[in-house]
């Protein structure tokens, strides 16, 4: 690299940015003219610039689009709202004139807070949306159940809340401990949680429809039709995730576990409560009301086992490809 080329590339920035004065701007134009390295240069130099300034655009365009999305929603949010409290008011006023003592209008007033709850907070909350909307609505829900079953005089909120819960928990859970906020506190243990949660809300459901019932039977029923389940759903559970062993392998084993249980789940069930029952018959060549049961956990016993060996012997191979 020449003198010249030096004091050329010195200067080109002044000369992108068109600051440079007008002789060294003479200058180095005639120098480009003659002078493909500096000519390369310069062309690397303003594409690069390019970019930054494109880069530079499309955050700000982004950004400008969020906040204005978030005014949007904030705005709507907040007309729904306002919607919402109409009904609430004419219902307030209704009550009153007719001198109810406000009776059903708490029904109106946790029916329209659980729609909104579902409606207005993902639109209102600026950040983590789907946790908000999921607690204010499981919590809402709750109220309703709570404000009918006093309505009524009915003994059935425990059985009914609990059951929401444990459903909800079933399906939404796994959202929950997947989002930002919880993420810090769960970690790697994600699968543990949901599991002991899961547990505790299904036992605390059948306490909850023991204590309803008020059958002396229903405890041993309960925990004979439990107690598999809880094992089974464990047992899974500890394969999938502490099996040292590689994900064909689990699976197939988990197969066969799950072809198991199907076939002898409501057989082990009914043993554990005291009945005795003779174990399901394969009759192939026959299919009538009578044999259909056999013959259904049969084929799903048989076909759990074959898929799982399949699944078994194919992670050994993969394994010794490797
Ligand atoms: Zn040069």
């Amino acid at each position: 690299m020449n003198k010249n080329c030096e004091i050329v590339q010195d200067l080109l920035p002044l000369y992108i940015d068109d600051v440079c004065s007008e002789t060294s701007r003479e200058m180095i134009r005639e120098h480009l003219s003659g002078c493909p390295d500096c000519t390369k240069l310069l062309k690397q130099m303003q594409d690069s610039g390019l970019e930054k300034q494109l880069e530079q655009e499309r955050t700000d365009v982004i950004g400008h689009q969020r906040s204005y999305f978030k005014r949007r929603s904030a705005l709507v949010g907040m007309i729904l709202s306002v919607i919402f409290s109409v009904p609430v008011l004419i219902c307030l006023i209704v009550n009153l004139a007719v001198g109810r003592s406000l009776s059903w209008f708490f029904i109106v007033l946790a029916a329209l807070l659980f729609t909104a709850s579902l409606t207005v907070t993902p639109l209102l909350v600026p950040d983590q949306k789907g946790l908000w909307t999921l607690g204010l609505g499981t919590g809402s829900l709750i109220l309703l159940l709570a404000v009918c079953c006093i309505y009524t005089r009915g003994n059935w909120f425990f059985v009914a809340s609990s059951a929401v819960l444990f459903g909800l928990s079933v399906l939404f859970l796994p959202f929950a401990l997947r989002s930002r906020a919880l993420q810090a506190y769960v970690g790697e243990r994600k699968g543990l949680i949901y599991m002991a949660a899961v547990t505790v809300l299904y036992l605390l459901m059948m306490i909850c429809i023991g204590i309803y019932v008020k059958d002396p039977a229903y405890g041993p029923t309960a925990l004979a039709v439990s107690a598999p389940l809880l094992i089974f759903f464990w047992l899974l559970f500890a394969i999938i995730r502490y099996l040292p062993y590689n994900s064909r392998f689990r699976a197939g084993v988990c197969l066969i576990l799950s072809g198991g249980f199907l076939f002898a789940a409501d057989k082990l069930m009914l043993a554990l409560t005291g009945y005795r029952q003779a174990w399901p018959v394969f009759s192939p060549g026959s299919w009538n009301h009578k044999t259909i049961d056999g013959n259904v956990k049969w084929t799903i016993l048989l076909s759990g086992c074959v898929l799982g060996i399949i699944f078994i012997c194919s992670s050994f191979t993969g394994r010794k490809k490797k």
